[in-house]
């Protein structure tokens, strides 16, 4: 039988000669053989070539994902244990001690579109690729084999599903259901995560040594925590001494979920006002108030899942950074992210020198920010860099 496979127009075949593992649609000249959703297909060059073992979607703009790189070594169940393992084993040596961690980061981890979180005994998975949810079961059998751990729950309800034309997928995959709850312990803070009804797998782990970083500036009068989520920023700094934090976010689950973690972690109730609403109003209001802060934190979410959306993204960010330095005290620090894929590191610099100059605040960059040791960024993959942040001191 032949070998299914898919042939690219002449002259693209330059970003998988330097192992980028996407085919785009466009790039295709011809399909071969019979070819299914997530099923092994062949790449190859105009000339014939091999360039790749990948995971086929037909619907997608991402035709295709590569998982090997070597003719010898095929897309199969050995790959993806390999795989697997190596990515769990990667993160002992780096998060020796850490048990909420992020143990697969897809594309970064050669495991295109496949995303796996653990929370104690607990792990969680997405599957977002054609090829990822073509492997379920084997990605599972590997997982649990190599953590040690019973319980998988599975996660793949990303808006990116549809993209892929993937059939979303919610529920336990092994062992039991996950608890309502699930308890975690971050740099000695307690958090109960939600793995069945929490944004993504139920916690914001790429975010670990920023909260961290946060705790250790927080010894001040007034903080703002903007997008506050179940209160990460909160808890660390509050832990870290902030005499009062001020907490936004437009979802009520989400602050509900965030008071209890701050209980969670001392008698802190009294020294929070939780507001619900929507950060670029309420920025404007605080503004008008006249209200000032010792430290802010502004961590959005995705406003630029692509690079086509930038630009409307570029405003978003504008905005809230221009209120965020109007809003800061003399001598005070912003902490600003972005997790948009379609904003670059360089893109966000340029628009928080901008929306300083437009503030008439005067500041330096103190530090730039990623995710932790636990969401690497493959050299071969860029995109895997999607986390960026700034620590920015108001002059
Ligand atoms: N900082 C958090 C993660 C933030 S996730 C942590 O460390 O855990 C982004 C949050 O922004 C979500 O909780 C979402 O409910 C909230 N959000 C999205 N758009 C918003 C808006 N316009 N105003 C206020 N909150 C918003």
């Amino acid at each position: 039988m032949q070998v299914p496979r898919l042939v690219l127009k002449p002259g693209r075949e330059k970003a998988l000669l330097r192992r980028h593992p996407w085919i785009f649609s466009g790039a295709v000249a011809r399909a071969e053989g019979g070819l299914e959703s997530g099923t092994t297909v062949r790449i190859d060059a105009a000339d014939g070539g091999f360039l790749g073992w990948a995971a086929y979607s037909p619907t997608s703009q991402i035709s295709a994902r590569v998982w090997s790189f070597d003719q010898t070594i095929p897309l199969d169940r050995s790959l993806i244990a390999q795989r697997v393992t190596a990515a769990v084993a990667r993160r002992a040596r780096w998060l020796p001690d850490v048990s909420a961690l992020r143990l697969i980061h897809a594309e970064s981890d050669g495991l295109p579109g496949v995303l796996c979180d653990r929370y104690g005994q607990q792990l969680v998975v997405q599957l977002s690729s054609a090829g990822a949810a073509h492997w379920r079961e084997v990605i599972a059998d590997a997982l649990i084999s190599a953590t040690g751990c019973a319980q998988l729950y599975e996660r793949s309800d990303s808006d990116v599903l549809e993209l892929e034309g993937i059939a979303p997928r919610v529920g336990p995959l092994r062992g039991d259901a996950p608890l309502a709850a699930t308890p975690i312990v971050e740099h000695d803070l307690n958090f109960a995560v939600s793995v069945v009804d929490g944004h993504k797998t139920g916690f914001y782990l790429d975010q670990r040594d920023n909260r961290h970083l946060v705790q250790h500036f927080s010894a001040v009068d007034e903080v703002l925590d903007c997008f506050c989520y179940t209160g990460g920023f909160t808890v660390n700094a509050l832990a870290g001494g902030a005499k009062h934090v001020t907490a936004i976010d437009s979802s009520a689950t989400a602050i509900a979920a965030a008071a209890i973690n701050v209980s969670l972690n001392g008698a802190y109730a009294e020294r929070v006002d939780w507001i619900e609403d929507d950060v670029f109003k309420r920025l404007r209001r605080l503004r008008d108030q006249a209200r000032a802060f010792d430290l802010i934190i502004l961590d959005p979410p995705k406003f630029a899942p692509t690079a086509a959306l930038a630009e409307r993204a570029a405003r978003g960010y504008k905005d809230i950074n221009l209120l965020a330095f109007k809003l800061l005290k003399p001598g005070g620090l912003l902490f600003t992210f972005s997790c948009s894929g379609g904003v670059n590191r360089d893109l966000f610099q340029k628009i928080i020198a901008g929306a300083a100059l437009d503030a008439g605040a005067e500041a330096q960059i103190v530090r730039h920010l990623g995710a932790g040791a636990d969401h690497p960024t493959a050299l071969n993959f860029p995109e895997g860099d999607y986390l960026k942040g700034l620590l920015c001191q108001r002059g």
